[in-house]
């Protein structure tokens, strides 16, 4: 149940690469079942907010409550995305890996928020060969 979620958002990270795009998956889901999936669209779209959870959750449009919700990325989010998920009142989050980049893991988590890393190594492989391929894409997405 939890697999699939995460394996949509997963897959959506490869069709962002083989779009030329930064490879971050994220998925919505409620009671296991998916909600809605999407991707980094910073590169297809030209747009800087459009980060993997900030599509999925565009994706699920609106929304009454989302504290029955879990939100997966396959990266650990940023301080945008970690803002949105604690606006939202988004009370756990699924992450397939930290290695690669650190996120607000600390920030999650002194909000309440539950943050679960399932350490998937195709996200870490992932993201280290588009780090070395494409260091100035990925340094623009994380502003540094
Ligand atoms: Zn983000």
């Amino acid at each position: 149940m939890t697999d699939s979620v995460f394996e949509a958002a997963y897959q959506a990270a490869r069709e962002s690469l083989s779009q030329g795009g930064i490879p971050i998956g994220a998925a919505l889901a409620r009671g296991g079942e998916l909600v809605a999936v999407g991707h980094n669209e910073r590169v297809q779209n030209g747009d800087p907010i459009a980060h993997g959870e900030m599509s999925a959750l565009r994706a699920a449009g609106r929304q009454r409550s989302y504290r029955d919700t879990v939100l997966y990325s396959t990266l650990a989010p940023c301080a945008m995305c970690t803002g949105t998920i604690i606006q939202f009142k988004i009370p756990r989050v699924v992450v397939g890996e930290a290695q690669t980049f650190a996120g607000e893991f600390e920030l999650l988590r002194s909000r309440g928020v539950i943050v679960e890393v399932l350490d998937d190594q195709r996200c870490v492989e992932m993201m280290r060969a588009f780090q070395r391929e494409h260091p100035q894409l990925w340094a623009e997405d994380i502003a540094e």
